[in-house]
């Protein structure tokens, strides 16, 4: 068996020539076309290399990225971004994982990070945010606040001129790689149980690329996915840093963090969507190319019926995911419906990608075919940016009230 059968050609689906949709207007048209030519060129083939050997997503990719544009589509022009919407943003996305998951990942790790600046940091910062050199890590979650965030309990006193934060952070992606760290540390800590989302800051902390802050220790974790860059536990100790680390208002970083989840929970979405697309297009390679019974596997119905399954539920969340970027772009409240696109997306990519991997029979078992990564990639969707389960909280606590218990 061929170590990674070319899966970069073409196919129907990639050149799909349909009546064009009115919302997808020359521009998009064309921002589309350009990240689907270096998610094919250039992203395919790396994530084909480097994902089985565990390698890590390559600078000379990232700079490519960057001439691109790519890490500041959401940045607006004054400070040296593109200034386009969520929308183009996740076209972008989804043509990016359709590549490799993880390389749509990084393309926020400059896109999204400016919310919460006061207008000095937005001077300071967003122009290298945008132009790629300045990337950055996110410290939220801990070992004992993951899907209840308000639960956190890393701590950060104020002393003199500085702030000391101290604590542990479980699931930071790229702290290592990365140019800064924002970290959510509690401020306040004599606040109302009932309020606990209260009394937390974020905090920006400059660091040199390939290294921790002082103050800070990291163990990588070993995940089965999300190659390309590594994921860390954190362990503060006694980390001081000036007291303009301090991003945007003292004690209100929950709602700063919260206000951008929107365009977060969309971005997922696409990279959902993505993943599972990438895995379709295999699939249906694999269905023509595949003998059995005298005939290639694609005649056989129940393959068939798989395939037009697999195509409907994709286009179905994409439609879904157009609509919510819209939304979002036109200023209106979405979050009930960004965290139903996050949840239809997600889910969807597990059962796609799983149907690929079973159109591929025993070589979808191998790391010598693509989809085991979609597969892998995919079973995180439903985990990151909010499980399953909490966007169905949300959504249900839209619609019948908060829960009493
Ligand atoms: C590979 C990877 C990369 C990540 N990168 C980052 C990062 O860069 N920065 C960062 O801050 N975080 C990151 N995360 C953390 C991620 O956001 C959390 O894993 C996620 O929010 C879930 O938290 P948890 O893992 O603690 O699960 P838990 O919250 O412990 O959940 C366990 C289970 O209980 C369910 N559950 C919990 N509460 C409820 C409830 N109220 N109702 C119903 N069910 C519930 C969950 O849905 C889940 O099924 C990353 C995670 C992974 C796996």
């Amino acid at each position: 068996m061929a170590q990674h059968h070319d899966t970069t050609r073409p196919t129907a689906l990639a050149d799909r020539d349909d009546a064009v949709p009115s919302y997808m207007t020359d521009e998009r048209l064309m921002i589309q076309q350009a990240a689907r030519d270096f998610a094919m060129k250039e992203v395919l083939p790396t994530a084909n290399r480097l994902d089985p050997q565990n390698g890590e997503i390559p600078m000379a990719l990232r700079d490519k990225m960057a001439e691109l544009g790519l890490f500041g589509i959401l940045i607006p022009q004054e400070y040296g971004g593109l200034g386009l919407g969520c929308f183009e943003y996740c076209l972008v996305a989804e043509e990016l994982s359709r590549g490799w998951m993880s390389v749509a990942s990084i393309m926020a790790r400059g896109n999204g990070a400016g919310n919460g600046f006061t207008p000095e940091q937005k001077r300071k910062y967003l122009p290298r945010m945008a132009s790629g050199e300045y990337l950055g890590a996110f410290a939220l979650s801990e070992p004992n606040a993951g899907s209840d965030v308000a639960n956190l309990s890393c701590r950060a006193r104020r002393d003199g001129e500085h702030w000391v934060i101290n604590g542990s952070k479980m699931w930071c992606t790229f702290a290592d790689g990365a140019d800064y760290l924002t970290v959510m540390a509690r401020t306040d800590p004599d606040v109302d149980p009932k309020a606990r989302h209260k009394g937390i800051s974020a905090f920006h902390i400059p660091k040199e690329r390939g290294t921790l802050p002082p103050g800070v220790q990291g163990t990588p974790v070993n995940k089965i996915g999300y190659r390309g860059w590594k994921t860390f536990e954190l362990a503060f100790d006694n980390c001081r840093v000036p007291a303009d680390a301090l991003i945007g208002e003292e004690g209100n970083a929950f709602y700063t963090v919260m206000g951008k989840l929107e365009v977060a929970r969309a971005h997922t979405a696409a990279r959902a969507i993505g993943l599972a697309r990438g895995a379709l297009e295999d699939a249906i390679r694999y269905a023509h190319e595949r003998v059995q019974f005298g005939k290639p596997i694609g005649e056989f119905q129940a393959i068939r019926f798989k395939i037009a399954d697999m195509a409907t539920e994709i286009e179905a969340a994409r439609q879904l995911m157009y609509h919510v970027c819209t939304e979002i772009d036109s200023g209106r409240r979405c979050d009930k419906e960004s965290s139903m696109v996050k949840l239809l997306a997600s889910e969807m990519a597990e059962r796609v990608t799983s149907e690929a991997l079973q159109i591929h029979g025993g070589a979808g078992y191998t790391t010598d075919f693509a989809v085991e990564r979609y597969w892998r990639d995919a079973r995180l969707t439903k985990i990151f940016e909010g499980t399953s389960e909490i966007q169905k909280r949300i959504i249900s606590d839209r619609l019948l009230g908060a829960a009493k218990s």
